[in-house]
């Protein structure tokens, strides 16, 4: 499968849109579009990884970056009392957009604990 063929690949070619978290030369983060939580964003490298089973060590640093934005980038989201990571990786692991990501994802303080795991059902 090439790039081209999931849909993180065209909103990072900006063929659709997006609600941009961040961006930076390495990773992009935006909102995901079927929010769990009150806030739920996915962070993605640019380079094309279609899963955590296909990373490999030479990818240890941009996989650090990714996981070290995501408290950072909960806090500026407004998650100051937690939140959940999730990388679903494969078909068991019920991943669904072949492009690598990090799920964030949490309620807004005095707001409910989490009870969704990812997948949804
Ligand atoms: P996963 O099951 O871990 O592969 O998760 C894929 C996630 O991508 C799901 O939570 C979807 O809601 C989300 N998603 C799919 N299409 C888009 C899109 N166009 N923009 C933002 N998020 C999306």
């Amino acid at each position: 499968m090439s790039e081209n063929d999931t849909i993180f690949g065209k909103i990072l070619r900006g063929e659709i849109p997006s609600k941009k978290v961040y961006e930076d030369d390495d990773v992009l983060a935006f909102h995901d579009i079927h929010p769990v939580a009150d806030v739920h964003f996915l962070i993605i490298p640019k380079k094309f990884i279609p899963s955590l089973a296909e990373a490999t060590f030479d990818d240890g640093p941009l996989l650090g970056k990714m996981l070290a934005l995501a408290p950072v980038l909960a806090r500026e989201q407004g998650l100051t009392d937690g939140f959940r990571t999730a990388i679903n990786t494969g078909r068991l692991g019920r991943q669904d957009v072949y492009h690598l990501h990090i799920h964030v994802f949490g309620n807004r303080p005095g707001g409910s604990p989490l009870k969704v795991m990812l997948g949804r059902d």
